[in-house]
């Protein structure tokens, strides 16, 4: 069976990252979301063991000492990680997985697998993040600022990633990662196998 496909997606908060993951799940259920570990505590509306699995630091602690996370990160005095075992388990079943983690963990997972194609999510302009921010009316000027700050050193990686894409309108952006997720199954770096397979039958 054929190896599933290990797909990191990042994005800036305000992005509407959350948006356009939750609609390529809905479109393919194929597709298994990993869920995240964090020791940030839940929002209204999140549910334990769906959006994140909500433990306390010193739990967090001991599943990365014994080795239980694949990347993790510090990121706004919160740790976030992403449980190891399920995510080969599901790629050994030849089913894709998605990541939706900020850089730092997401290079983390480039260096230890490097066959993972990293897509990060643009706005169209920090002008219309800071717009859509203020929009949303969750945080004060202080806070926005601070986002529209951490926003710009984190498009200064999106270079390191393998695919970017502008979500200006939520459809477009759906349907671009959709594409960009076919023909990244199809890269060479993930068809060694293929390759040989067709040289092997003579
Ligand atoms: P939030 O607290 O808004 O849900 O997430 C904050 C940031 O942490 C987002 O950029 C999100 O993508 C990232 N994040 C969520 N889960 C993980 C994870 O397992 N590892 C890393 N490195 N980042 C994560």
């Amino acid at each position: 069976m054929k190896r599933g496909t290990l797909f990191i997606i990042s994005a800036p908060s305000g992005t509407g990252k959350g948006t356009v993951v939750s609609r390529i799940l809905a479109d393919d259920p194929t597709i298994h979301f990993s869920v995240s570990a964090t020791t940030r505590a839940p929002r209204e509306g999140e549910t334990d063991g769906v959006n994140y699995y909500f433990i306390d630091r010193p739990a967090f602690e001991k599943l990365m000492e014994g080795g239980g996370m694949l990347e993790y990160a510090e990121f706004c005095g919160n740790l976030y990680g992403t449980p190891r075992g399920p995510v080969f388990d599901r790629l050994c079943e030849g089913r894709d997985v998605i990541l939706e983690i900020e850089t730092v963990g997401a290079m983390k997972v480039k260096a230890a697998c490097p066959e993972a194609v990293g897509i990060f999510i643009l706005p169209p302009s920090l002008k219309e993040l800071r717009r859509r921010l203020e929009k949303r009316g969750t945080d004060s000027e202080e806070v926005i600022a601070r986002r529209v700050a951490e926003a710009k050193s984190e498009i200064e990686k999106s270079v390191n990633y393998d695919f970017v894409v502008v979500n200006d309108d939520l459809e477009a952006a759906v349907s671009e990662v959709k594409a960009v997720m076919k023909a990244a199954k199809s890269m060479t770096k993930l068809n060694s196998d293929t390759i040989e397979g067709v040289l092997s039958k003579c």
